[in-house]
């Protein structure tokens, strides 16, 4: 059998993190490498390696993540605002193959990113 992705094992809570949010549906827990005060990732239980992989059935998931992450925001006090990324391959930076959003917010945040 392959070896699963350490995301996976996280849904399957073999590894622990730090969870803020489940439903059946979806997992966020804090970046164990955090890039700002608040950084979270939000992931699809459901296995999907990439942004590029998600297909037209998915699009319920897709919305019902978008309003995990809008409800998490203001859970987390970010009044002030926040940023959503999805990194996606070898050049958007992607090192994790299981969709996920990066929620970060806490401070200023530079633009263009690196
Ligand atoms: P990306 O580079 O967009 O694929 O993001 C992967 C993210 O997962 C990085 O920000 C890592 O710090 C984070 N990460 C990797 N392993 C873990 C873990 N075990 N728990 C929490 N976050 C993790």
């Amino acid at each position: 059998m392959p070896e699963k992705n350490i995301f996976k094992k996280i849904i399957d809570k073999e590894i622990p993190a730090d969870i803020l949010y489940e439903d059946e549906q979806c997992l966020a827990f804090r970046d164990v490498a955090p890039q700002a005060p608040i950084h979270v990732l939000v992931i699809p239980k459901k296995e999907i390696a990439s942004m590029d992989a998600i297909d037209h059935e998915d699009a319920e998931l897709m919305a019902h993540l978008w309003l995990v992450i809008r409800d998490l925001a203001r859970q987390l006090e970010l009044d002030q605002g926040y940023r959503v990324v999805v990194n996606c391959g070898e050049q958007g930076g992607q090192t994790v193959d299981h969709l996920h959003f990066h929620l970060l917010g806490g401070r200023m945040l530079d633009w263009p990113p690196g």
